[in-house]
């Protein structure tokens, strides 16, 4: 059976993109589908105001090429959207990846046809394309999560979702502006959003714990320095469960002396950033040892809200690091603004949304403009939008009806010849996602390539192994407090989805041991045809 190319690959995300230069420089024909009008993925559509990565600049940029390691400039210790959307612009220049990418296209359907062994992929543009390998890209948030309250369509104003943001941005100046969720999205753009309206009310249904950034401009000198050593920098991160490239603490917290162990906080808080988690080794594996950290982080907002009131409604009161970690330039800050209003939600969902604004708690609240800063369907969403039919017609949602499961967060059983680039299942959203991506594609890579050379033209992960894995995520999951609350890491966010712990919380450099094995056992786990 003659196809139309070797693979499909869908997004061009940081994750499509370097499939598609990849496969290339094996000779693979492939063609990447993208619903955006550009490259960037989760860049692309979260223009919203403050966004930033919350990973050092150097390390969450590509690795595989050193020409462009060594010719991109990084200009802050935290880049903006704008600077990390120009990157991705840059990359896909540089590699001439646009020609194999179309754009403005969403694929609807793909399907597995077994008589021929190939993907008929369908597009919403009428495109019909074969393929003998189906690749996902499609980030893990990137489906945007809008709640379900009653009234939403009855909001007179303009409604904004930070995870789909105006390209042009949008115009708070003299606007009362509603915003709804204290996550990451809004706790970067809370800040910024208050400095330019008139009045912003924030409605908060979950305290967040967040560490300040300490963003500044990179100075020369040390990005010199970053640039004379980055394959020693890319090493280490590779050992570190998050594949970042920070110092981790090995002491326990509790068994750590007070004074000391605030020395130490201290320190990390001065630092700025996600390293702060790494102030102790086991503050995800004891309540007790998180307790410190939890109380550190609960006193410094005392120490920043003047209102006593509005200090105890922003203090989280659940375990630190269990939803995940902010990082923050002035958020706590902007709750002793004279403009800016914290409604707790917490005991009773907003009742509805109404023309002028929304009813909570018996109250109603006008405003201009609603900000929904709600989140995604994490880790699957995406995925399970397209209807994705492996062996005997079999949807992929249905067969996760109970919760994902897959074979090394990459491929499914039932769905041959399919991989799914950090998928539910592989380390991902724990991780400096850069890093992980670049180890799932050279894997896929390696594998079509190792599957050419002996010509086997079906791949699909055996029913034991896929178990198996599953249940080395399942194990992993549960020695950490991570799991215990919540999150969307579990998926309580979205009403109905399973709950279970979707990502591989045993760190990255325990699952690229476990890729290496795989390969190295001649692709064990995996049936080949
Ligand atoms: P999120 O963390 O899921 O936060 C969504 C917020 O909306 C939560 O406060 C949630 O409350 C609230 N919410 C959802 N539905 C609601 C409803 N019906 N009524 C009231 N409140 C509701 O989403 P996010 O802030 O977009 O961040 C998602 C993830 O993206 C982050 O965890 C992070 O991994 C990534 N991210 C990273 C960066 C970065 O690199 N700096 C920036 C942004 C996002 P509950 O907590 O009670 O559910």
């Amino acid at each position: 059976m003659s196809t139309d190319f070797d693979a499909v690959i869908v997004g061009a995300g940081f994750g499509g993109m370097y499939m598609l230069h990849r496969l290339r420089q094996k000779g693979f024909a492939a063609r990447v589908i993208e619903a955006g009008s550009g490259v960037g993925g989760t860049w692309y559509w979260n223009r919203y105001p403050g966004a930033r990565c919350d990973v050092e600049s150097v390390q969450y940029s590509y690795q595989f090429s050193a020409e462009l390691e060594q010719e991109w400039e990084w200009t802050e210790r935290y880049a903006t959207q704008p600077e990390i959307l120009r990157y991705a612009n840059h990359v896909a220049d540089r590699f001439d990846l646009r020609r194999d990418i179309q754009f403005e296209t969403r694929i609807t359907s793909a399907v597995f046809d077994e008589t021929a062994n190939v993907w008929r992929v369908e597009t919403n543009k009428g495109d019909k394309v074969a393929a003998r390998f189906v690749i996902t890209a499609m980030g893990c948030l990137s489906s945007p999560n809008t709640p379900k309250i009653e009234g939403l369509a009855d909001f007179k104003g303009p409604t904004y979702h930070t995870g789909n943001w105006p390209h042009d941005g949008v115009a708070f100046t003299g606007k009362t502006v509603g915003v709804i969720g204290t996550g990451s999205s809004a706790i970067q753009s809370i800040p910024i959003m208050a400095e330019q309206a008139r009045h912003l009310t924030v409605f908060q249904r979950t305290a967040n714990y967040t560490v300040p950034a300490h963003n500044k401009p990179l100075d020369p000198a040390y990005v010199a320095k970053v640039k004379a050593h980055y394959p020693e920098m890319r090493k280490r991160a590779k050992t570190k469960p998050a594949g970042i490239d920070f110092v981790i603490n090995m002491a326990s917290a509790i068994e750590t002396p007070e004074a000391e162990r605030r020395r130490l906080f201290e320190e990390r808080w001065a630092y700025g950033g996600l390293g702060f988690m790494a102030s102790f080794s086991d503050l995800l594996l004891n309540d007790e040892s998180n307790k410190t950290a939890a109380d550190f982080v609960r006193a410094k907002i005392r120490e920043v809200v003047k209102d006593p009131k509005t200090a105890e409604i922003l203090t989280p009161k659940n375990i630190i690091g269990c939803k995940r970690l902010c990082v923050d330039t002035g958020y706590w800050e902007t709750f002793n603004r004279p403009n800016v209003t914290l409604v707790d939600i917490s005991d009773e969902p907003i009742e509805r949304i109404t023309a002028a604004g929304l009813r909570a708690k018996g109250q109603d609240y006008a405003f201009d403009c609603l900000v929904l800063a709600t989140g995604f369907d994490a880790m699957t969403g995406a995925l399970l939008k397209v209807d994705i039919r492996g062996r005997g017609g079999v949807a992929l949602k249905d067969k996760w009806r109970e919760g994902p499961k897959s074979y090394l967060g990459l491929t499914v059983v039932g769905f041959p010849n399919l991989f799914t680039i950090t998928g539910p299942g592989s380390p991902s959203v724990l991780t400096n996602m850069l890093p992980s991506i670049e180890q799932h594609v050279d894997f896929i890579a390696d594998c079509l390539e190792a599957l050419r050379a002996r010509g086997v033209s079906v791949i699909e992960p055996i029913e034991q192994a896929q178990e198996a894995w599953v249940g080395q995520v399942g194990n992993a999951a549960n020695i950490t407090l991570r799991s215990t609350c919540s999150s969307w890491y579990v998926g309580a966010n979205i009403p109905g989805k399973p709950r279970v712990f979707m990502p591989y919380i045993g760190g990255l450099p325990a699952y690229i041991a476990a890729c290496e094995t795989v390969v190295k056992n001649d692709y064990e786990g995996f049936a080949l045809a």
